[in-house]
């Protein structure tokens, strides 16, 4: 080795971690770092320029950045050639508990993303408390998982307890807390139980929540008024936290829904992520660029509003929510009353049929997705309710409710309701991150059975491969940085997003040649190629696209 080689490594381990720092340099020193990622090209979440730089790790901390050579490291990643991301952070999924069921989350570590944040679109996997409980208990049950938490508290312990190969933070549902404390009911609250929601709110947040999810589509979020949700979401703006909302209406309303959602965070002052923004249903696709201009708008009057979206032309919901507010109220048993009495069936049936027209705009654009019974996994899984109707020798509104009916509610669907343009649209606007709206999964158990939206095992690639590389929608930087730089710093994750010195060591060795997703419609439990390397916590959970089997995930916690 030559004096000035000796000289570089002793003068780069002095700087790595500050180890040596005011101890005179060891000499043939034992390597400094627990393992390099060496010959890549970083994008370091920022969305600036990409730079040559070797990324070094202590334990699970970057410790350097810059030339380091492999006698530094007991490891060596070899990334010649490939791009070192932060490990993407996935701010819009659903996977509590899913995630339970999977641990080492498949569908998610292969595309690269290391952070989910759960508990979205007003529906939490905690509390589990109060009202209602036996029922999810019973739901999640059938996929593996035997829900014994109580509070956040319990539920973070337990997910640590299963040790997961992402890191799991959580939002608290909105709906969640609302039915646990008086059920699904269509009315305002009185002042005292709006006192039990907004305590146990703050239990929550306390607890380590990073925020608030609405679900004002939903049961029983749609029977809330704003003035309910402003008052909550001062409580999270007190405590720094973040209030994402899946708005009112995504369809004719859509205007009035983001303006709502721009209001919370005006009166409460807290931050906004405005969920999966889009216009569904054809008729409403000229009101995607008026939506947009409300978030450039309302970030000029000093709103801290953001949105998410996923790359596809593609919702994923329950089946139910094509039914009105008076239909849904009361949970299961009263729903399928009501399916019982000829009267309510007819009208229900009638405003079902108007809302199909709207949107998606016609039932062969209803692809069921997931049900519950054995028998009815042929029948239906994968196809719209055209054809499933055609089996049944029945109207496409008629099979909706018998299908309903005999899976108890329990029916999940694909609507085709997005315009390609308005998705290209949303996705290249600056106020918007890459969110997947999807879940941890694997094509194994109860997932395999089902015909899910693509979203959970493509969104990031879909990014980086079709929308940057091919349709260049904006370049690598830009799109690295609205899935991890961007949600990091609306969630709040100090320490994770970035690749910089004393950052979490979450990073992902892709090839931006070759990135892309390979899941569809028709064949959705497909990973993606080009992602080569994903480290959570320093420890790589896929090496070379394979899963290494790790899971050291952490929960996380607001600080
Ligand atoms: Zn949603």
């Amino acid at each position: 080795m030559s004096a000035s080689r000796r000289r570089f490594l002793r003068r780069t381990s002095m700087a790595v971690a500050g180890l040596a720092l005011g101890r005179p340099p060891r000499v043939a020193a034992a390597p400094s770092l627990d393992l390099v990622v060496r010959g890549g090209t970083v994008l370091d979440g920022t969305g600036a320029p990409a730079f040559r730089a070797d990324v070094g790790l202590v334990g699970d901390r970057i410790a350097a950045l810059g030339e380091i050579a492999p006698e530094q490291a007991r490891r060596v990643i070899d990334a010649s050639g490939l791009h070192v991301a932060p490990g993407f952070i996935d701010i819009h999924t659903h996977s509590d508990p899913d995630v339970l069921a999977y641990p080492t989350a498949d569908s998610r570590t292969r595309q690269g993303v290391t952070t989910e944040l759960a508990g979205n679109c007003g529906s939490s996997a905690a509390p589990l408390a109060g009202l209602g409980v036996a029922e999810r208990v019973e739901e999640w049950k059938r996929d593996g998982i035997a829900a014994d938490w109580t509070d956040l508290a319990s539920y973070l312990a337990r997910v640590e307890a299963a040790g997961l190969s992402p890191n799991h933070a959580l939002l608290v549902g909105h709906g969640t807390l609302r039915s646990n404390a008086v059920g699904d009911v269509d009315r305002p609250l009185t002042a005292e139980e709006s006192r039990a929601v907004a305590r146990s709110l703050e239990e929550a947040l306390d607890q380590g929540a990073f925020g608030l999810s609405t679900g004002l589509e939903y049961v029983p979020g749609r029977y809330t008024p704003t003035a309910e949700i402003v008052e909550l979401a001062r409580l999270v703006a007190r405590r720094g936290g973040l209030y994402a909302s899946h708005i009112r209406n995504e369809e004719a309303r859509l205007l009035e829904a983001v303006a709502e959602a721009i209001e919370v965070g005006r009166q409460s002052g807290a931050r906004v992520e405005i969920a999966h923004l889009k216009a569904a249903g054809d008729s409403n696709w000229p009101k995607q660029g008026a939506a947009l201009d409300l978030l450039e708008s309302a970030r000029k009057d000093g709103v801290a509003v953001l949105a998410d979206a996923y790359p596809y032309t593609a919702y994923s919901t329950t089946l139910t929510t094509f039914m009105e507010g008076w239909a849904r109220e009361g949970g299961t048993e009263a729903i399928l009353a009501r399916f019982r009495d000829p009267e309510a069936r007819a009208r229900i049936r009638r405003e079902v049929e108007a809302q199909v027209r709207t949107d998606p705009g016609s039932w062969d654009r209803v692809v069921v997705s997931r049900v519950k019974t054995e028998g009815n996994r042929p029948v239906a899984v994968g196809k719209s309710l055209v054809e499933i109707a055609g089996g049944w020798g029945l109207d496409p509104a008629d099979a909706y409710l018998r299908l309903l009916e005999e899976e108890e509610t329990a029916v999940s669907f694909v609507g085709h309701g997005m315009s390609a343009e308005n998705v290209e649209r949303v996705l290249r606007h600056p106020l918007v991150m890459i969110g997947s709206d999807g879940s941890s999964m694997a094509p194994v158990g109860e997932a395999a059975k089902a015909r899910p939206h693509p979203r959970s095992y493509g969104t990031f690639p879909r990014v980086l491969g079709y929308y940057a590389r091919e349709r260049g929608l904006f370049d690598l930087p830009t799109a690295v940085h609205k899935m991890t730089g961007l949600p990091a710093d609306q969630i709040g994750l100090a320490d994770r997003g970035r690749i910089a010195r004393g950052k979490k060591a979450d990073l992902v060795v892709l090839d931006a040649s070759r990135v892309r997703d390979t899941a569809t419609f028709d064949d959705p439990h497909r990973y993606p190629e080009g992602i080569v390397h994903v480290l959570v916590n320093g420890v790589p959970v896929v090496e070379r696209g394979a899963h290494t089997g790790a899971r050291p995930g952490r929960a996380l916690r607001r600080a």
